[in-house]
C-alpha cells in the first residue's frame, strides 16, 4: 500500500491516534490519503463500521466509496462514507427522539421551504420568500435560532425575517419536518445538549475523516468536534485555495481553529501534484498567485509539460458550443483517453448548460448534467415523492398538499383551505385533521367524504408499502398504485404536447424501476443514509433487501442532494462547484467571461460595470466584500483548472445573451492571470478536426486500395 504513497502521505496515513490535518493544493493526493487511511485503520484493527469518512457531495462520496472499494474490497461497504447531511440524517433518525422528533420525520426540499415561508410571511411573491429563506439559512448555519436572530437583528427588515423564522420553526415542528440546514443544526443540538447521545457516538466512532475540510461551516465544525471528543481521532484534509462555499457560510476560520482546539494537531503538507501536467499546473499556480495565502505552497508535477492550455474565443454561446463539440471529436481521434467519460465541460452557472446540451445532442454525444436540475427536481418525480413522504410521515403537510392534488381527485382548493384553517385551529397536521371527529362541523359532508377516502387510500398504501419487500414486489406495487391514482392520464391531461407527456411518463417508469432496484438491494444507496433503523446503536450498513417504505424514507434526502447513477460512459457537464474533488483527462471550461467568472462582481457597487465591461486596472479601490468575492471566484477558477489531467481548454465569447439582449462581452481577467504563452492561444478546433478527418480519409482510402491490391 505504501508503495503508492509518498512520504508525507504515509505520515498522514500512519498517524492513527491523534488529530491530523493535511493541508495541500489540488491534486496532491488528499482524498487518496483519506481512502488509504481507511484501509490502514482497518488493517490496524478498527472495525470498518467504526470509521466515518465525510465529504461534501453525494458524487464525491460515491467516488470515495469507489476508491475505497478498490483498496479494501467489500469492507468498504461497511465504512460510513457519506456527506455531512447524510450523517445528520442518520444521527437524527437514531437519536432525534431527544428533541421530540419522530424517526420518520420528513426532509423538506427548497421548494417546500419557499412555500411554507410564503405562508408564514403572508406573501405570494416567491422571490421575497426566497430572500427570507436565504437569510434564515445563513442564520441557522451560524447557529442562531429565531429568538437569537431577533435579539441580534440590526434592521427592521431583519426583525421581520426573524419573526417569520419563529413562525417557520413552529410550522416545521408541527409537520415533523426538517430543512436542509437542520440536518446539521439539529444533530449539533442533540450532541451538545445530550451527553448520553454524544458519548454513544464518540464510542461508536473510532476515527472520523473529513475531506474538503476548507468548506465546512461553523456548525459542521461544532458537530465534528462533538463527534470526536477529547480523543480527537480525526483526520481532516483540505486546501484553503479551494474554499468556494464562503457564500454559504463556510469559513476558513475552521482551518485556523483546528490547531487551537487541538494543540496536539499534526499538520502535514503535500507538494507534489499527481493529477495534472506541468502546463496545466502552471496556469493554476499563476491564477491562484494573487490570492492571500494561509500558508505558502507551490505544487509541482512530474507528469511532463504536456499539451499547452488552449484559450479560444467564440462569437456567442452557440458558436462556443459548436467549437466545443469539435474539440471533443478531435480529441477522441487523437488522444489515448477516448471514452466519453474522459471529458468534462465546466461552467459557472447552471443555465449555461443549455446551448451545450443542444450542441451535444445534435452531435449525438452522450452527456449527463451534474449539479444542475436533477432528475428529482422534475415535477412528476416530485409528485411521486410527495406520496412517498406522506406514507413515511403523514404529518408532512407540504407532501399532503402535493399528493392530494397530484392527480386532482375532486378535492378542491376551497376544501383544502378550510381543512388548513381547521388544522391550524386545533394544531393538527392536515392529515391528522382529516380524521378528527369535529371536522364535519367545519366542512360539508361531501368534502369530508372525499377527504376520508383519500386518507384511507394513503393509509392502505402505506400499510402495503411497509409489507412490500424486494424488487419484483415493489415494481408490481407501484404499477398498481400508479393505475389507481390514474397518474399517466393525469400527465396527459396536463400537457398539450403528447411527446412531452410521454417523456414525463417515461421518467416515472424509470424512477419506479430505480426504486424497485433499491428495494431489491440491486442499487446501492448513494446517500450513505441507507439504513435509518431506529434500533441500531452504531452506524452500520443495512441488509440488502428493503421494504418499499424503507426505500421511500431515503428518497427526500437523495432527491435534493441528487446524483443517483454511477458513472456511465458520458461526457460530464457540470457547474464548477459540483466538480470539486473530481478529475478528468480532458477538461473544457466555457463562458470564462467577465461577469460570469468572476460572477457579477461589481453589480452591487457599480451597476454599469457590465456594460462598460471594464476590468478596473488600478481603478477605484474595491470594497472588502468585493475583494473577498473576487478571491472566492478566483479559487473557483483554480478549482476548474485543476480538474484537468491531460488537456485543458478555456473559452470565452465575444457576445453573450442577457435576457433578450445580446451584449458585448470580455474575456475573464483570470484568463490573463493564467499567464499563458500567447502562441498557444488561438486555435479553431473545427479547422483541426477537418484537417484530421481529411488525413484519416486519405489513409483509409490508401488502406482500402492496398487491400484491394490497387496502387492509390
Ligand atoms: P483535490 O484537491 O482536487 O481534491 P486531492 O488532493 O484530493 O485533489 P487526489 O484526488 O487524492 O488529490 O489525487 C489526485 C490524483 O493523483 C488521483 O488520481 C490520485 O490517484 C493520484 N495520486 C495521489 N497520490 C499519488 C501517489 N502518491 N502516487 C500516484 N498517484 C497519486
Ligand atoms: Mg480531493
Amino acid at each position: 500500500m505504501s508503495a503508492t504513497l509518498n512520504l508525507a502521505q504515509q505520515q498522514a496515513v500512519n498517524h492513527l491516534h491523534g488529530p491530523c490535518l493535511v493541508l495541500a493544493g489540488a491534486g496532491s493526493g488528499k482524498t487518496r490519503v483519506i481512502t488509504h487511511k481507511i484501509a490502514r485503520l482497518i488493517q490496524a484493527g478498527l472495525a470498518p463500521e467504526r470509521i466515518a469518512a465525510i465529504t461534501f457531495t453525494n458524487k464525491a462520496a460515491a467516488e470515495m466509496r469507489e476508491r475505497a472499494r478498490g483498496l479494501i474490497g467489500r469492507d468498504a461497504q461497511k465504512v460510513l462514507i457519506c456527506t455531512f447531511h447524510a450523517l445528520g440524517v442518520r444521527l437524527m433518525r437514531q437519536d432525534g427522539a431527544v428533541l421530540g422528533l419522530k424517526p420518520q420525520f420528513s426532509i423538506l426540499d427548497s421548494d417546500d421551504v419557499t412555500g411554507i415561508l410564503k405562508d408564514c410571511g403572508g406573501t405570494t411573491d416567491a422571490a421575497t420568500a426566497r430572500q427570507w429563506q436565504w437569510t434564515i439559512s445563513l442564520w441557522k448555519n451560524s447557529g442562531l435560532n429565531a429568538q437569537q436572530a431577533l435579539a441580534a437583528a440590526k434592521s427592521e427588515d431583519e426583525r421581520l425575517i426573524a419573526t417569520i423564522m419563529a413562525r417557520y420553526e413552529e410550522r416545521l415542528s408541527a409537520y415533523q419536518g426538517v430543512d436542509f440546514d437542520d440536518l446539521i443544526g439539529l444533530p449539533l443540538k442533540i450532541l451538545a445538549e445530550h451527553p448520553e447521545v454524544r458519548e454513544k457516538w464518540q464510542a461508536a466512532l473510532g476515527h472520523v475523516l473529513v475531506d474538503e475540510y476548507q468548506d465546512t461551516n461553523a456548525t459542521q465544525y461544532e458537530v465534528l468536534k462533538h463527534l470526536v471528543g477529547s480523543r480527537a481521532r480525526l483526520t481532516a484534509v483540505g486546501d484553503d485555495d479551494q474554499s468556494i462555499y464562503g457564500w454559504r457560510g463556510a469559513t476558513l476560520d475552521n482551518l485556523k481553529k483546528l490547531p487551537q482546539d487541538f494543540p496536539q494537531l499534526q499538520v502535514i503538507k503535500l507538494e507534489q501534484n499527481y493529477r495534472s501536467t506541468s502546463a496545466i499546473l502552471r496556469a493554476a499556480n499563476n491564477v491562484i498567485g494573487p490570492n492571500p495565502k494561509l500558508y505558502p505552497k507551490t505544487l509541482f508535477s512530474e507528469l511532463g509539460e504536456g499539451e499547452p492550455v488552449r484559450v479560444t474565443d467564440a462569437d456567442n454561446e452557440e458558436h462556443e458550443a459548436e467549437r466545443l463539440v469539435a474539440r471533443i471529436q478531435s480529441l477522441r481521434e487523437t488522444s489515448p483517453h477516448k471514452a466519453w467519460r474522459d471529458f468534462a465541460v465546466l461552467y459557472r452557472a447552471n443555465h449555461m448548460a443549455k446551448p451545450l446540451e443542444k450542441a451535444l445532442r445534435r452531435a449525438q454525444i452522450p452527456y449527463k448534467v451534474s449539479g444542475g436540475q436533477s432528475f428529482f427536481d422534475r415535477a412528476e418525480i416530485k409528485d411521486l415523492c410527495a406520496w412517498f413522504r406522506l406514507w413515511v410521515n403523514p404529518d408532512d403537510d407540504p407532501a399532503f398538499l402535493r399528493a392530494v392534488t397530484s392527480p386532482k381527485r375532486g378535492i378542491g382548493h376551497q376544501t383544502l383551505q378550510s381543512l388548513g384553517t381547521f388544522a391550524g385551529k386545533y394544531r393538527l397536521s392536515l392529515f391528522g385533521a382529516l380524521f378528527s371527529h369535529s371536522l364535519p362541523s367545519a366542512l360539508n359532508a361531501r368534502a369530508v367524504g372525499g377527504l376520508h377516502e383519500f386518507g384511507r387510500f394513503v393509509n392502505d398504501q402505506q400499510y402495503r408499502a411497509r409489507h412490500t419487500h424486494g424488487a419484483e414486489a415493489a415494481r408490481a406495487f407501484m404499477t398498481d398504485w400508479l393505475k389507481d391514482i390514474g397518474y399517466e392520464q393525469h400527465l396527459r391531461d396536463g400537457e398539450d404536447n403528447d411527446k412531452v407527456a410521454a417523456a414525463r411518463w417515461n421518467n416515472v417508469i424509470e424512477f419506479c424501476d430505480w426504486m424497485a432496484g433499491r428495494a431489491g438491494g440491486e442499487i446501492e444507496d448513494m446517500s450513505g443514509a441507507s439504513e435509518m433503523s431506529t434500533t441500531q446503536t452504531s452506524p452500520g450498513i443495512a441488509s440488502p433487501r428493503k421494504s418499499l417504505l424503507e426505500v421511500a424514507q431515503t428518497i427526500s434526502l437523495l432527491s435534493t442532494l441528487n446524483e443517483r447513477d454511477t458513472d456511465p460512459d458520458m461526457v460530464t457537464l457540470s457547474t464548477l462547484h459540483a466538480a470539486k474533488g473530481l478529475e478528468w483527462p480532458h477538461v473544457m471550461m466555457v463562458g470564462v467571461n467577465e461577469g460570469l467568472l468572476p460572477f457579477r462582481l461589481d453589480e452591487a457597487e457599480n451597476p454599469d460595470a457590465e456594460d462598460a465591461g471594464e476590468v478596473p486596472a488600478g481603478g477605484p479601490a474595491m470594497s472588502d466584500a468585493t475583494l473577498q468575492r473576487l478571491q472566492e471566484e478566483r479559487r473557483l477558477m483554480y478549482v476548474g483548472i485543476t480538474r484537468a489531467q491531460r488537456t485543458l481548454a478555456v473559452s470565452w465569447t465575444r457576445r453573450r445573451k442577457k435576457g433578450r439582449q445580446t451584449l458585448a462581452a470580455l474575456p475573464s481577467r483570470f484568463i490573463a492571470e493564467m499567464a499563458l504563452d500567447t502562441a498557444t492561444v488561438r486555435e479553431d478546433p473545427r479547422e483541426k478536426l477537418r484537417a484530421l478527418r481529411a488525413e484519416f480519409a486519405k489513409k483509409a482510402q490508401a488502406a482500402g486500395a492496398a487491400a484491394a491490391g490497387v496502387e492509390p
